[in-house]
């Protein structure tokens, strides 16, 4: 402990000093007469306390204490003072002196517990000040709003920065209530914390305030009740920080998280409107599906889908959904388009009204529809116009334009389906089509892939080829129609598109049969082949047929080239040689063209009369014909042409007249009169007869000639046969009499068959009707 002693008598200075070491050696003590010598000896070493006479020869009274701990005010003091200045030595102490000492009444114990209380307390002293001034900064300088209230919520303390956030000078803000700084709607919060405060509660809460200017402000509150040592709640600190900012991003984010789940949500909604669109093939359970999406997205309660008509004037109502509401509207009702709906088909574009039930167009709404609050109506769109309607009404709160917007993709969903359907429903129909023109086909049709399998194929190759369906589907090709090589074909198709070939096929009996194919390819995007198509043909007949051709241009050029040469013959002899002819051989070559001519005459008339029937031209002229006369004249004709044969006439007398054309008659009879002649090279009698059935008149013209076979027979009356018979290979005709027979009588209505038995003659019979009238 140093101690500096300014003491200007020596004997209460050596007294001091002895009643110092009586307790201690653990000291020094310097001592100065005046005060000018202490000053200075404090202001060069350090001393812990100093004991201080008030008068000395340079200073008196309290001015002494004054110089001293205004130049040293960390220094505690102790002041001395003779017995009669106690008053002076009291006051010393208000002024800052640690203590006081009355000269002769110090003692030993008295001045070191003096002495150390006086730096005790002053240490005390300068570190509660320290601390108060570091308190005091933290206050002052804080970014928080700090005050205190007393116990009935009134401000007693506050910082600027608390008088700053409310917007008050900081004597406003004195005094105020906790109540003046928030809306009345708070009172009843703030009257809880307070009492919260009451029992020792401290907490932390964000509060919407009030600025002096009444605009509102967000604050964290930190509040801490106070007590004194007794427990007694002296009131509350508030620390304040102003939490506007982050308030307002709180409610930024709040904003943008609500947003984004709005949108999340369309976006699901409008995900599974798409994904109806897949699910659904049927227009209207795809339309039911996205309008449910799209209502519940809305926040609609009913409304509708409908297509415009074919002519464009009605809605049809794909469906209806009155939202739980009774509807009594006559549901055949036509839905004509006006009013908003007109628009909406006219602009392409959304339509809402959210004041519909107080607008013109409830003028028409039909008696007993559903009560109409608001209505928002989305067209339907294909290639740019309206064809149909997505309608919503009663959204509580009405509709928006992210309703509008939200409707129209919709809409937009319910066009894709609606196309989809249409497109599903059209191809549907013409792959109906196409299926029954394939299946009806005589041709075959078939498809198969690359490798040659057969994917498809129609009942008209299955008959071709006498197979099932059930056996060729799935099978190689290749098993049917040997020939084929698929990837020859598939390079070629490939290559040129399509091709054409003969092939010949195994049925399943075996028998072989020529077919001409051609084929398409079916290719992807690639030019890779998917599907060959083959249509194929029996050509059996149609080879058959060029060959009869071939055969009837011969026959009938040498038939006709025969009696030609007889004619060209005579004439020419009788040109050159005329001359010298008698006149019976002149008259005989002159009989033989006539007859040749006549001959020729009849074959060409024949090749008329076939290719008329042939075209279905075969013109009657039907008049009430006597069989009898033309068949005299036909005899009378042949008659001159041979000697061999007899001809009978056997028909009865009263022979009813046929309603008939008399040429074409006796062309039948004709032919099959020559016939009988020509085979029967040996002669005998040619009859023609006659009988009546039921309704028909039945001609007969036997011969007793060669006979026709009974296999040969069938194969009569058919175009170009001639039978193939040694005995009369020599014998001309060009296999068409027969057919023209047939195609005559029958034009009549009638049938011609034969009767006959090889080597013993036959017989041809003709019926004609007696009262039909034919064509
Ligand atoms: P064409 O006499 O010119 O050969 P048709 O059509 O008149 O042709 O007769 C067809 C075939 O029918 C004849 O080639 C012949 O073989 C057979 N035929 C026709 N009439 C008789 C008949 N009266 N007797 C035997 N065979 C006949």
């Amino acid at each position: 402990m140093k101690i500096l002693l300014i003491e200007d008598n020596p004997g209460d200075a050596r007294l001091v000093r002895e009643m110092l070491k009586e307790f201690s050696n653990d000291f020094s003590l310097d001592d100065t007469e005046r005060l000018a010598a202490g000053l200075q000896f404090l202001a060069s070493n350090d001393v812990d306390v100093v004991l201080l006479d008030l008068n000395l020869p340079d200073s008196n009274g309290l001015e002494t204490l004054t110089r001293v701990s205004t130049e040293f005010p960390l220094t505690p003091i102790i002041v001395m003072t003779s017995v009669d200045d106690e008053a002076l030595a009291v006051q010393a102490v208000r002024q800052g002196a640690e203590d006081y000492l009355v000269k002769g009444q110090i003692e030993s114990t008295l001045l070191r517990r003096a002495l150390v209380y006086a730096i005790e307390r002053k240490r005390l002293q300068y570190a509660l000040e320290r601390s108060e001034q570091r308190y005091r900064l933290i206050v002052e300088t804080a970014n928080e709003g700090i005050w205190l209230n007393d116990v009935g919520g009134k401000v007693t303390f506050a910082n600027q920065r608390a008088a700053d956030i409310f917007g008050y000078s900081l004597d406003d803000v004195m005094g105020r209530s906790s109540f003046d700084f928030i809306a009345e709607d708070l009172y009843p919060v703030i009257s809880a914390k307070l009492k919260n405060r009451r029992i020792g509660f401290s907490e932390q809460y964000d509060l919407k305030m009030r600025r002096k200017d009444g605009t509102e402000i967000w604050i964290l509150v930190s509040a801490t009740p106070i007590f004194d040592a007794k427990g007694k709640y002296l009131g509350s600190l508030g620390v304040f920080s102003d939490i506007s900012e982050r308030k307002q991003a709180e409610e930024r984010i709040r904003d943008a998280l609500r947003e984004s789940w709005q949108k999340q949500l369309e976006i699901e909604a409008l995900l599974k409107g798409s994904r109806a669109i897949l699910e659904y093939s049927k227009f209207d359970d795809a339309a039911r599906s996205i309008y449910n999406f799209c209502k519940n997205l809305v926040g609609a309660t009913g409304g509708y889908i409908a297509l415009l008509n074919r002519d464009g004037t009605e809605n049809e109502v794909s469906f209806l959904d009155s939202g739980g509401l009774s509807c009594t509207v006559d549901p055949s009702l036509p839905m004509p388009i006006r009013g908003l709906r007109g628009e909406v088909y006219r602009t392409g574009k959304v339509i809402y009204h959210n004041d519909f039930a107080d607008s013109e167009w409830l003028n028409f709404l039909p008696s007993g529809h559903v009560p109409v609050e608001n209505v928002l109506f989305a067209p339907l769109m294909i290639e740019g116009k309206a064809v149909g309607l997505l309608g919503l009404a009663n959204k509580p709160g009405g509709f928006t334009e992210n309703d509008a917007r939200l409707a129209s993709g919709f809409g937009e969903l319910a066009s894709i389906s609606l196309l989809n359907s249409r497109i599903w429903e059209s191809l549907q129909q013409s792959e109906a089509k196409y299926r029954i023109l394939v299946e009806a086909s005589p041709d075959g049709v078939l498809s198969i892939d690359a490798e040659g399998h057969v994917v498809d194929c129609n009942e008209g190759l299955c008959q071709l080829l006498g197979y099932d369906k059930a056996r060729v589907k799935g099978n190689d090709i290749r098993k049917f129609i040997p020939d084929i090589k698929p990837a020859e074909l598939t390079a070629q198709l490939i290559n040129q598109e399509w091709f054409e070939s003969e092939f010949e096929a195994v049925r399943q009996n075996g028998q072989t049969v020529t077919l001409w194919a051609k084929g398409v390819a079916i290719v992807d995007e690639d030019g890779k082949l998917i599907q060959a198509l083959l249509y194929i043909r029996d050509i059996a007949e149609r080879k058959k047929l060029d060959e009869l051709k071939d055969e009837l241009i011969g026959l009938v050029s040498h038939e006709i080239r025969t009696p030609l040469t007889v004619i060209m013959g005579g004439l020419n002899t009788l040109l050159s040689e005329g001359a010298r002819l008698s006149g019976e051989e002149k008259q005989q070559l002159l009989q033989d063209a006539a007859l040749e001519t006549n001959s020729l005459a009849y074959l060409l008339g024949d090749l008329i009369e076939l290719s008329r029937a042939q075209a279905n031209r075969l013109a009657l002229n039907l008049e009430p014909v006597a069989i009898k006369s033309i068949t005299k004249s036909v005899v009378g004709k042949l008659e001159q042409q041979t000697t061999a044969h007899r001809f009978v006439i056997g028909l009865p007398p009263r022979l009813p007249k046929v309603q008939a054309d008399p040429v074409r008659i006796e062309r039948i009879l004709h032919n099959l009169l020559e016939n009988a002649v020509k085979y029967s090279p040996q002669g005998g009698e040619i009859r023609v007869f006659a009988k009546r059935d039921k309704n028909n008149l039945v001609i007969g013209v036997s011969d007793q000639g060669i006979g026709i076979s009974q296999s040969d027979q069938i194969r009569l009356f058919k175009p170009f046969e001639r039978l193939e018979n040694r005995d009369i290979e020599e014998i001309k005709g060009a296999g068409l009499g027969l057919m023209v027979c047939r195609r005559l009588v029958e034009a009549h209505g009638g049938r011609i068959w034969v009767e006959s038995q090889k080597g013993l003659g036959s017989t041809f019979f003709f019926s004609l009707p007696l009262k039909k009238t034919v064509k």
